[in-house]
């Protein structure tokens, strides 16, 4: 028989292809706790708590003080594509919410045991829904302070192929604290904390300009070494922080990029600032810099990346 005829293709099961496809979304713990964060945020929370524990590997819970959903939300955030952000394929290009794809929540629960409590404000109940490995979910009843809770115990405990991948608890550690750093740094009005094994990592009450945000997380001799960038220059507007050529270091830290408030990677925007550098910097010392890129949203391709750390923009020369 020829082997075009032996019928050899079949549609993978819901939950095997739902794993596959978390994949994308959920590479380590720091990525569950980009995307747990990012929908604390965009549900307009004011205070996000982040605990963890071995690294993330055993334990990520994040709190939030936000929105909260009902209880037909609250299973419907489960499903895969299921999202509030965006109604139409357009709708992309006029976001003001760092999710839209409506993956996380369900790529998470796909290879973790999974449970979200949710109140919304001014609702006296709340809901439990939970499961593990994204099967057999269990809804119950939940009384708690308005808000959402999510929990993610043993990361990968049912891909066992993609635990051998995960870092020492240290590296994982890392991850987590700057991934909420990056946050945090862009989000100055919100109040952010990180507790390992109970421990405060840090803590950083809500300040009301970016500058205090930054002196917050990097000292008060921050404002020694760097010079605040604002300008505007056709569709783009600039602000942020940028070393003084005379006080750049070795370290490659900080150099962050964020567009109309995303940590991204981008080359066009990386390669301009060191060009704008060269000729000042003392051999062996880098850059260091917090740039902030705001652009009408129609410019810019934030569906790039499955876990949108790229973007790409209408007009890449003028932005350099
Ligand atoms: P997306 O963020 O892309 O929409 P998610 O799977 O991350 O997809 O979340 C699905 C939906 O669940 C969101 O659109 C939002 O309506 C709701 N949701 C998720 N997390 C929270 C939260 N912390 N507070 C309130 N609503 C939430
Ligand atoms: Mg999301």
């Amino acid at each position: 028989m020829s082997p075009l005829v032996s019928g050899k293709i079949h549609v993978l099961p819901d939950d095997v292809s739902c794993r596959i496809a978390a994949g994308e979304v959920v590479e380590r713990p720091a990525s569950v706790v980009k995307e747990l964060i990012d929908n604390s945020l965009d549900a307009a929370s004011s205070l996000i708590t982040i605990e963890v524990e071995e690294g993330g590997r055993r334990l990520i819970r994040v709190t939030d003080n936000g929105m909260g959903m009902n209880r037909e939300d609250a299973q419907l955030a489960c499903q895969r594509f299921a999202t509030s952000k965006l109604q139409a394929e357009d709708d992309l290009f006029r976001l003001t919410t760092l999710g839209f794809r409506g993956e996380a929540l369900p790529s998470i629960a796909s290879v973790s045991r999974f449970s979200l409590k949710t109140v919304p404000s001014g609702s006296p109940i709340g809901t439990d829904i939970h499961s593990e490995g994204g099967i057999a979910w269990v809804v119950q009843d939940y009384a708690g302070p308005p808000g959402t809770k999510v929990e993610v115990q043993d990361l990968f405990f049912n891909t066992p192929g993609r635990q051998k991948f995960l870092k020492t608890v240290s590296t994982e550690f890392s991850k987590i604290s700057y991934t909420i750093q990056q946050a945090a740094t862009i989000n100055p009005q919100i109040h952010f904390r990180l507790l390992h094994h109970n421990h405060k990592i840090f803590d950083y009450p809500a300040v009301s300009t970016f500058q205090n945000r930054l002196v917050q997380m990097y000292g008060p001799a921050f404002l020694k070494r760097f010079l605040p960038l604002t300008q505007t220059a056709g569709p783009f507007q600039l602000t942020g922080f940028a070393v003084s050529p005379h006080h750049a270091r070795t370290s490659r830290i900080p150099q962050e990029i964020f567009v109309n408030g995303r940590p991204i990677k981008n080359t066009t925007i990386s390669h301009a600032i060191h060009e704008g550098y060269k000729s000042f910097l003392p051999k062996g010392k880098h850059p260091q810099f917090i740039v902030c890129i705001w652009l009408d949203p129609q410019m810019l391709d934030i569906n790039v990346h499955p876990t949108k750390r790229e973007v790409r923009f209408s007009h890449p020369e003028m932005l350099h």
